[in-house]
């Protein structure tokens, strides 16, 4: 076996249970490992620390899979993957859920989705492969996979730019037979039109299910806007749970075409206002339809409920001041455009932004509206993907649930 030795020091964040050896605290590779290869890893004083992938092609040198003495092999990818799906079957619902959820599973860069297509009865599942290590086992996964579940069918989402990181191609495409790829979902009792192979992701954005059905308790006659929509699961929620009204915007015009369909689909059609176009845009022309720019304090407001769920404004820590104007603007904009006692659920999938940087960039965009925020809830990413401790990446999602007076 091949060894990677850190340099002095370098081995506290692992013994905390992160799973990455960047390029610059490695010493030294000793046994010349074939680029994905299983290495070990040991400290500079020579502690063993666990066993990894390697990839000379990513700063992220090493990911580790285990830290015993173990292959990633068979019969290792079948355990992790049972042991995934026996917490998903205690944590959630499972017709259509997360199965895996990489690193926070034991398996760097595997990604496993489960669709249940409601009308048809069938089962598919959606995998990506991201890393190296994870894409020379490929055809183990399948099987294993296809003994565990049993699957009408497989999809591989490998269209992801991350690969490339990994020194991978982009592309998808069915692992054996095909299938029909646009199905509908269930979730929370509500029907979705989900396009496994052309779709956003995997297909669907499963983090924010257990988010969508918290907003029931705000929703009775509200006026809703679902701002960065994609399909319009917060919207579509929301008029379930008694809402008057629900506008969605989303830049995508394939996006905007389903939540047409959703609104249909699930009877809302007449109560749901479709929107193509830019968040930032659409907020500033309401705004400034308002008098000077926003909402006087004490008048109704144009919504009582507002979502905000854009995509990931920070890719890493180095564009994290623009993103966080992006986000400040977006939030002060929807807080001048909400009744007093409305409710904004303001969410960031970005995992550079942290937690207390989030509600302070909240606080900031508060005072320059003239407004007061109360924090009801705070939420995050839904339990299928879990949050493993030491490893700050699985921590992504936060949804802040706010009163905005
Ligand atoms: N709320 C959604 C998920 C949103 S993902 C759900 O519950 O499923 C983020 C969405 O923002 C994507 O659909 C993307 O098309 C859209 N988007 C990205 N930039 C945008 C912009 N500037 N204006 C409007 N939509 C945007």
């Amino acid at each position: 076996m091949s060894e990677v030795r850190l340099k002095k020091g370098e081995e506290d964040r692992i013994l905390r249970g992160h799973p990455w050896v960047y390029d610059n605290e490695i010493l030294k590779v000793e046994g010349n490992p074939s680029p994905g290869a299983e290495v070990d890893v040991v400290s500079f004083s020579g502690r063993f620390l666990g066993r990894g992938f390697i990839n000379p092609a990513s700063k992220i040198r090493v990911r580790l899979f285990t830290r015993g003495k173990e292959s990633l092999d068979r019969a290792l990818i079948r355990r992790r993957l049972r042991e995934a799906w026996e917490y998903r079957t205690r944590v959630t619902e499972t017709g259509t859920c997360r199965v895996a959820f990489a690193e926070a599973d034991g398996l760097p860069g595997l990604i496993v989705d489960r669709f249940t297509d409601a009308e048809r009865e069938r089962m598919y599942l959606v995998v990506q492969t991201l890393t190296l290590g994870m894409e020379l086992h490929r055809q183990e996964i399948l099987e294993a996979l296809t003994g565990l579940f049993h699957p009408d069918g497989i999809y591989e989402r490998n269209d992801v730019p991350v690969r490339s990181r990994e020194g991978l191609e982009l592309r998808k495409g069915f692992a054996g037979e095909p299938f029909e790829t646009g199905i509908v979902i269930r979730e929370n009792g509500l029907l979705f039109h989900v396009d496994l192979s052309g779709g956003q992701k995997t297909g669907y954005y499963l983090d924010q299910r257990e988010n969508r059905a918290a907003i029931a308790p705000f929703c009775r006659d509200a006026r809703v806007l679902d701002a960065f929509s994609h399909t319009g699961g917060f919207a579509i929620h929301a008029l379930a749970y008694g809402a008057a009204h629900a506008t969605a915007v989303d830049i995508s015009s394939d996006a905007i075409e389903t939540v047409k369909r959703n609104a249909e689909l699930n009877g809302f059609a007449e109560k749901l206002t479709a929107v193509e176009a830019n968040v930032f845009d659409y907020l500033h022309e309401l705004g400034s339809r308002e008098q000077d720019g926003g909402i006087p304090r004490g008048s109704a407001g144009v919504f009582d409920l507002i979502v905000l769920d854009p995509p990931a404004f920070a890719k890493s820590r180095s564009t994290l001041e623009a993103a966080y104007r992006g986000y400040k603007e977006i939030n002060l904009r929807a807080m001048k455009l909400l009744a007093p006692g409305g409710i904004l659920v303001s969410c960031s999938c970005s995992q550079a932004m942290d937690l207390s940087r989030f509600r302070e960039m909240v606080l900031d965009a508060a005072v320059d509206a003239g407004r007061t925020v109360r924090e009801v809830e705070l939420r995050r990413q839904a339990k299928d993907h879990p949050i493993l401790y030491g490893y700050e990446e699985s921590f992504y999602l936060k949804c802040l649930v706010l009163e905005i007076r």
